[in-house]
């Protein structure tokens, strides 16, 4: 039932991802319909001025209207979702050259100021396209450029006659750029947002390992981790010779503080002496929970003695320590084994937990250093 209802909320969040994407690619439809707008108005003002033939204005604007309104229909039926790019691209920025290379041809004497058209819509190419596709508009575009270079010959001109030419001329090339700046903030704020989106990664990133490596209860590290280090030391003790401990830690009686107190008094108990043994521990030692109510700490670049001491600290504090459990104390045995080069993970744990049996055995509330075979 849970990974019923899991599926079926999966399902809803993609499905307005895809609502999201389908209403995005609407508005760029709006946006595109109203650069296209802007250049019919300017081809109706070089009409006017009698530039160019009034009836480019008109064509253009038909054309575009009609480019834009099929652009809709495609996203509103969903048409899109079927290719790989949904999109769609490539054919739109195609059409788009062809609109800015038709205008050149019908009207050359404006050809200049269209031609650099042509940049606003690569530069959008630049920011949507993959490479195959890139490389399939650049080719396009430059021989398709290149024919109607070739068909305008010495009629390709800069709109330059007459003041009020000179004028519409530089105003709409002023627009171009305009476009240029409006895309160019367009891409720096999907780099800021990719940004963001990297960074949440990495936050959740961290909570996985987080998560993967620690106790939830104490905030230790699990025994997953505990073995992974120990594995470490053993190797670095093996090319070394550099010793190193490891302490089994045990509390005592816990059974009765969960038969007397109840489950929950005993975590809180458990979180307690994770604390109490941090606020005890020296950094370089790694600290985790091994199982149950049993500890391990793995002491670095320490020999049995050294270990003893410090464990003797944590007793200690441990037997100090104020518990969650009204008029009754907590006390720990603690069994210490040092590494003897040669020897695998178990043979060392073995001894470790000799060591912790020999403590219970001997009254527990202390700590035992492994001596004899495992
Ligand atoms: P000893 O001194 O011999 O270690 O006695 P003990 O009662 O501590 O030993 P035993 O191994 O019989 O009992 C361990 C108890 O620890 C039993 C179990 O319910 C309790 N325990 C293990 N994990 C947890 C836990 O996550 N939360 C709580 N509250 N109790 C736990
Ligand atoms: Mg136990
Ligand atoms: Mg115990």
């Amino acid at each position: 039932m849970v990974g019923e209802e899991g599926r079926v909320g999966e399902a809803v969040a993609a499905n307005a991802t895809a609502d999201r994407d389908q209403r995005r690619r609407k508005r760029w439809t709006a946006y595109s319909a109203a650069s296209y707008a802007v250049d019919t108005l300017f081809l109706a003002l070089f009409g006017a001025a009698g530039t160019i033939p009034w009836t480019v204005a008109p064509v253009y604007g038909l054309v575009a209207a009609a480019l834009c309104s099929g652009q809709y229909v495609v996203y509103a039926l969903g048409w899109n979702l079927r290719f790989r790019d949904p999109n769609l691209t490539a054919p739109f920025l195609l059409a788009a050259v062809a609109m800015q290379l038709g205008v050149v041809a019908a009207a050359p004497t404006i050809a200049f100021p269209y031609l650099s058209n042509l940049f606003t819509v690569f530069a959008f190419g630049m920011i949507w396209l993959d490479p195959r596709s890139s490389a399939l508009l650049w080719s396009v575009g430059a021989a398709a450029t290149g024919l109607v270079l070739y068909a305008g010959g010495s009629r390709l001109a800069v709109p330059v006659a007459t003041p009020l030419e000179l004028a519409l001329g530089w105003l709409y090339f002023s627009l171009v750029l305009g476009r240029c700046v409006l895309l160019s903030l367009y891409a720096s704020e999907l780099r800021s947002r990719l940004e963001r989106s990297r960074r949440a990664l990495a936050a959740t990133l961290a909570q996985v390992e987080q998560l993967a490596t620690h106790d939830e209860l104490t905030r230790a590290l699990n025994r997953r981790s505990l073995m992974s280090h120990l594995e470490q030391e053993r190797g670095r003790a093996e090319r070394s010779g550099v010793p190193f401990s490891v302490a089994l830690m045990d509390l005592d009686h816990f059974k009765a503080i969960n038969d007397a107190f109840g489950h929950a008094t005993g975590d809180e108990a458990l979180r307690k002496f994770a604390d109490i043994v941090r606020a005890t521990m020296r950094a370089t030692d790694i600290f985790g929970r091994y199982g149950g109510e049993e500890f391990m700490m793995i002491l670095t670049g320490t020999t049995a003695e050294t270990a003893r001491l410090a464990m003797e600290r944590i007793r200690a504090a441990v037997a100090a320590g104020t518990w969650p459990v009204p008029g009754k104390g907590l006390t720990v045995s603690i069994g210490v084994a040092e590494f003897r080069r040669g020897e695998n993970l178990a043979q060392l744990l073995g001894r470790a937990d000799m060591a912790l049996y020999e403590a219970k055995r001997a009254g527990r509330d202390r700590v035992v250093v492994g001596q004899g075979e495992p």
